[in-house]
């Protein structure tokens, strides 16, 4: 197993590489300044992505500081959200019950987010896999990053049709943390493991 610095100076090489890219484009004029400036701000995400798989190891520093950060951070996220959207549950729920409900909403939108600190606190040391398992899929980085894109939109986002900025955001959350991620395998050397059954996938049509 790659350690933590390991992990992390492949995140930021990664993500490096991503930066020179981006500069690049910028300068040959096919992307705007918005994408650098994005490129240099995603950063963090990359290294979360670099990160997050060793969640999954009970003595990795991303598992002591994630069983501590991660409920925090979903609630944060739960609050932060759910106000983003406070106005829209209590016209909801005025509707349904036929009363101005701006108490209710305000209850409603603090058990949501207590609820979910206190939900990924109970259950963030119950639902830990084995190690190099289920947090060392590709799929499982797939997901987390579209929930990551997913979870920027609704932050960003309001009623309508998505803006373009907040669809390149989005985007860019979700790329990063991919890479991270990818970078994480890489590290680890599970890279191997896909090109074999990338291989054996393609050879099995012969
Ligand atoms: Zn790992």
């Amino acid at each position: 197993m790659s350690d933590f610095e390991t992990h992390l100076r492949w995140g930021i090489a990664t993500h490096s590489v991503l930066v020179a890219i981006v500069v690049t484009t910028y300068l040959v004029g096919v992307s705007p300044l918005g994408a650098l400036a994005l490129a240099m701000a995603t950063l963090p995400i990359t290294l979360a992505g670099a990160l997050f798989p060793d969640l999954d190891h009970p003595s990795s520093i991303p598992h002591r500081y994630g069983a501590h950060g991660c409920p925090v951070l979903a609630g944060a996220l739960a609050l932060a959200i759910s106000l983003r959207y406070q106005p829209a549950v209590i016209e909801t729920l005025g509707r349904v019950t036929g009363q101005p409900s701006a108490f209710l909403g305000g209850g409603l939108v603090a058990s949501l987010a207590w609820a979910t600190w206190l939900g990924t606190w109970r259950l963030f040391p119950i639902l830990r896999p084995s190690h190099r398992t289920v947090t060392h899929r590709l799929s499982t980085g797939i997901v987390v990053a579209l929930c990551i894109g997913a979870s920027v939109s609704l932050l960003l986002g309001a009623d309508g049709p998505i803006r373009t900025s907040v669809r390149a955001v989005s985007l860019a959350a979700s790329a990063t943390f991919l890479l991270g991620f990818l970078s994480h395998l890489s590290a680890d050397g599970l890279h191997h493991d896909y090109a074999t059954r990338l291989h054996a996938l393609v050879t099995s049509h012969d």
